[in-house]
């Protein structure tokens, strides 16, 4: 089970890419130009966590699947 759970803020997203050059196995850009989750085991939790801190608008929202604790953004 993923350490993860990922979310993509599709308001929030702008479309760069960022996370989909980060963690290639885990985020691509869908038809409207923002990026969906495509494997949440695609990549180890510091890989996603650090695709997420790239994000210049915070538009990836980690929680931790096991607790529910909301890990980024801060
Ligand atoms: S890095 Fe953020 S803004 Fe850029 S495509 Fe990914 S989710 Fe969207």
């Amino acid at each position: 089970m993923a350490k993860y759970k990922i979310e993509v803020d599709r308001e929030l997203c702008i479309g760069d890419g960022a996370c989909c050059g980060e963690a290639p196995n885990t985020f691509e850009m869908d038809g409207d130009n923002i990026a969906k989750v495509t494997n949440s085991d695609g990549h180890t939790p510091e890989e996603v966590l650090q695709a997420a801190q790239v994000c210049p608008v915070d538009a990836i929202i980690l929680t931790d699947a096991q607790t529910g604790e909301k890990v980024w953004p801060k």
